[in-house]
């Protein structure tokens, strides 16, 4: 009767195998028939070709871990993994292979230009699959999506044209942030904010009439060449007589006049500005409220246009500089002074942002937002850690009309469609053969993609089949559960919550729950370009993916930042060795248990495991009782920190179970029963043993999925067994709650503890067996004491035990006093040499001081805590009180210990 199990826990073997049947078999495909509450879940598509960071693993892992579990409770469970299209960030990258090759997309066109990327997304789009496949997420690959698939595009253009239908899209005519290298539209969350120093030019601008000049202060000179007036504030005393002249704009002579504005700032510059509508946001603002002439100096790749006359051709920064030089040498520039400004440039090339007023696509989003505020106002999606909220209300209140349109070639073509002959625009779901007014032939569709937050908004719904009332739709629409990083709130999270109530007319997920983001030990936050990264496929190699889930879980606490470190992973390397370790020993105890007629099958019954604990002649083992009562109430605690996006608390109540309770201490306990000369006691302890180690495996199942599916599948299970992760989840079993027996075992633990502890601190030699005296006031304690002898005198490493009738002397050996029990060990009194008949006096008078001194700190320390009248205000009364308990404790161990000190000092 063996179970051979290798000798060293090699995870890389492991997880590859079993990452490879999950995927064969098709273990994860949901089926909308099958019964059951259901739990779906959507991933956030992560950009097709990028790979994951540790960021992604964090969430990825966070999901799965509940998708696991809930698949084991019962649920009817969907996770749908796919990828987003990524439209800008996908359009850059190939644009430098292509600028590698001495190419641009102008030069190569269009149609070979989408081409090249779909090429190259098919060669490198795979690399997140296989990343989500190392890492063992248990999603449905048969449902995988990307956001440009056929089905997506259809959902796309319903939901264009429905919107722009309602009046909800319409074409404007708007300063958008504008990109000169990627020569597109970009919303202001794309856009980074720089601090940068620049200078402050002042300006004459002379009057028309010859009779002196106005001064200007800007820090864009080159863009006078488009100004269409000088504005001033109109309670601006210095400037009122001046309000209606004209003035000559320099190098171009053109005449504007100088406005009264409220929006001006007296206090900036000269207080005096130049407007420019076509270039700056604000005075984009001031020329429609003027009805000012909107005249763009610069072309789409920022150099002057035509229209700047003998500037035309320059780039943007050149001509700034001629211009400059051109005034200086008509003397009309005055003076300059530095002048710190914050400049946006593009995220994705970080080039310098160009305000641009422009035609472009837009929705409408006061009349979406609405609704989405109400849903998280009264509750309908909650969102956690809930300091989230506010920011998200923030931003809803203050929505601005959303930039749809963007001049990219990567994307969702705008199903919209230009008339040549009379300028009509026809939307369409299908490609309109006519313009609205019926001219034929004359159409062509508008050039621009939408932003691929658009197409990402509709993720949950759009992947599910909707519009079409698929049973996929029926069945996992809305959602369970949002789980992503709190840095796309309003990207992603906020317009999904919009056009789901606006679309399905349900919310697409009840709960939004915002994960931490990952920092270095050194408190950095993750980043590739810094160098701070911790590159996923290193560290799975050397750790291995059930280390790293594990790890990442154990870290994973709701609303902090957390910090991942190589000791960490380290740490969960080793829990996944001592599990291994573990069972090795109890498979090599298995051999040695030949001829007690147990067999294999026998355990292998669901009845073994359903019908646990087993007791004998009626009588259930203190350590069975004890662990099944452990095992209950840890079930019950795991269940309630992962319904509280606990994964910290989860994951070390599993650690702390599974290495402390059942490796150090159970499976130690039973190790004599397991090869009892009765064969019924030895069968039952099988038993128990067996149940126990399986149902710690099925709960750390979802965070260690690789270790606990190769375990499990080494224990004996039914013929029909298919996989730990299709397996149950524990069921928290409250007729197996045993206070008592956990109350009996904490008492035997502490007694073991210390003899422990003394032996430690004596510096005995582990293999020595040492003699002890046991003695307590309360017969209870003692009654168990007596019943569990032979195990303490075991696990203790003691020859004997001996109870002791009335409290003993101080003389000789070490003594651990604690409030329930007094323990003494001596080194073997049959050796009557004077050296050895105790432990020596002076190691234990030493031993005596260093605790004293410890102890007289601690009381110090919270003496003066209760001492500081601030503590006591400001703390709850709850801690002052325990503080005060505690205080009192160590004040009478202290007297305790001071009185055998000097005991000891006598003989
Ligand atoms: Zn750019
Ligand atoms: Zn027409």
């Amino acid at each position: 009767m063996t179970i051979e199990l290798p000798k060293a826990y090699e995870p890389r073997e492991i997880e590859e195998r079993w990452a490879r049947a999950w995927v064969d078999q098709e273990l994860f495909r949901a089926d909308p028939n099958q019964r059951g509450p259901v739990f779906s879940i959507v991933i956030p598509p992560p950009n097709v070709t990028g790979s994951l960071h540790i960021g992604h693993m964090l969430n990825h892992t966070e999901i799965d871990i509940l998708t696991r579990w809930n698949r084991m409770r019962g649920f009817n469970t969907l996770y749908l993994p796919g990828t987003d299209h990524a439209g800008i960030g996908t359009q850059v990258v190939v644009e430098r292979h292509l600028a590698a090759e001495g190419l641009t997309r102008q030069k190569i066109g269009r149609a070979a230009f989408e081409e090249r990327i779909w090429k190259w997304k098919q060669e490198s789009g795979g690399a997140i699959k296989q990343q989500m496949i190392q890492l063992g997420e248990s999603c449905d690959w048969s449902r995988e999506r990307f956001t440009l698939d056929p089905g997506l595009a259809n959902v796309v253009r319903e939901v264009f044209v429905r919107l722009y239908e309602e009046g909800l899209i319409y074409r404007g005519h708007y300063m958008v942030n504008w990109c000169p290298r990627c020569q597109t539209a970009i919303s202001d969350l794309e856009t980074v904010h720089v601090e940068r120093a620049g200078k402050l030019w002042h300006i004459r601008y002379p009057f028309s009439d010859g009779e002196g000049y106005i001064v200007v202060a800007t820090t864009r000179p080159e863009t006078m060449l488009g100004d269409a007036a000088v504005a001033v504030h109109p309670s601006d005393e210095r400037y009122q007589r001046f309000v209606g002249r004209t003035i000559r704009l320099p190098l171009t002579g053109r005449e504007i006049s100088v406005i009264a504005d409220e929006y001006v700032d007296p206090a900036f510059g000269t207080g005096a500005v130049k407007i420019t509508p076509a270039h700056d946001p604000n005075d984009f603002e001031i020329g429609k409220r003027h009805n000012l002439r909107e005249l763009n100096v610069l072309t789409e790749d920022a150099r002057m246009n035509d229209a700047a006359g003998t500037y035309a051709g320059l780039d943007r920064f050149a001509a700034r500089k001629k211009i400059l030089a051109d005034l200086e040498s008509q003397g009309l520039l005055e003076k300059v002074e530095d002048h710190a400004l914050t400049v946006g440039v593009c995220d994705r090339c970080k080039t310098d942002i160009e305000p641009r007023a422009s035609t472009q696509w837009f929705v409408k989003m006061k009349p979406l937002a609405k609704p989405a505020i109400a849903a998280v106002e009264s509750g309908e999606i909650s969102i956690i850690p809930e300091f989230h909220k506010a920011t998200y209300f923030e931003w809803m209140r203050n929505i601005r009309d959303w930039c749809i349109s963007r001049q990219l070639w990567w994307g969702h073509r705008i199903p919209a469609w230009h008339c040549r002959e009379c300028g009509e625009i026809a939307v369409s779901r299908e490609t309109p053969t006519q313009c609205p007014r019926g001219h034929i032939g004359t159409l062509q569709q508008d050039p621009d993609v939408l932003d691929t937050w658009f197409s990402s908004s509709l993720w949950p719904f759009s992947t599910l089949g909707w519009p079409e009332e698929t049973a996929d739709f029926r069945r996992y629409y809305p959602t369970s559960l949002l789980l992503t990083g709190h840095d796309i709130l309003f990207f992603w999270v906020a317009r999904m919550i919009m056009m789901g109530l606006k679309f399905t007319g349900q919310a697409p997920f009840p709960h939004v729950y915002l994960h931490s983001l990952v920092r270095t030990s050194e408190g950095a936050k993750m980043s590739k370009s810094k160098g701070t990264g911790i590159d996923p496929l290193t560290i799975n190699a050397k750790y291995g993916t059930d280390a790293i889930r594990f790890t990442l879980a154990s870290i994973a606490a709701p609303g902090t930042d957390v910090v991942l470190s190589e000791d960490r992973m380290q740490s969960g390397r080793a829990f996944a060795n001592k599990i291994w370790n573990a069972m090795r020993f109890v498979f090599f105890n298995l051999e040695k248990a030949e001829g007690t007629g147990l067999t294999l099958q026998e355990l292998a019954s669901p009845k073994a495991r359903a019908g646990a604990p087993y007791a004998m002649d009626g009588k259930l083992a203190l350590e069975d009782a004890w662990i099944f009562s452990r095992l209950a109430g840890v079930t019950l605690q795991i269940n309630e920190a992962l319904e509280n996006y606990r994964f910290h608390e989860a994951a070390n109540i599993i650690y702390h179970f599974f290495w402390g309770e059942i490796c150090d201490w159970y499976i130690e306990w039973i190790k004599p029963r397991l090869t009892d000369a009765t064969a019924a006691r030895a069968t039952i302890a099988w038993k128990n043993l067996f149940a126990v180690l399986e149902a710690a495996l099925r709960l750390l199942h979802p965070f260690m999925p690789f270790l606990t599916e190769e375990l499990w599948h080494k224990l004996p299970q039914p013929a029909d067994a298919r996989s730990i992760a299709l397996d149950t989840f524990p069921e928290v079993q409250p007729s197996w709650t045993n206070p008592a027996a956990e109350a009996e075992m904490a008492l035997l633990q502490s007694v073991i503890g210390a003899a422990r502890n003394l032996r430690a601190e004596s510096k005995v030699d582990a293999k020595e067996k040492l003699e002890a005296d046991f003695f307590s006031t309360d017969n209870s304690i003692f009654q168990v004491v007596r019943e569990n002898c032979d195990a303490i005198q075991r696990l203790a490493g003691l020859a004997v035990l001996r109870l002791a009738t009335s409290r003993f002397d101080a003389t000789g050996g070490a003594i651990r006093t604690t409030a329930q029990f007094d323990l003494r060990v001596i080194r073997n009194s049959h050796d009557n040499s004077p050296s050895e008949t105790s432990i020596g006096a002076d190691a234990e008078r030493a031993r005596l001081g260093k605790e004293i001194d410890r102890l007289s700190k601690d009381v110090e320390s919270k003496r003066a805590r209760l001492a500081d009248a601030q503590f006591r205000s400001r703390a709850p009364a709850a801690v002052v009180a325990g503080v005060e308990a505690t205080l009192a404790e160590r004040r009478t161990e202290l007297e305790k210990l001071s009185v055998r000190l000097s005991e000891i000092g006598k003989h």
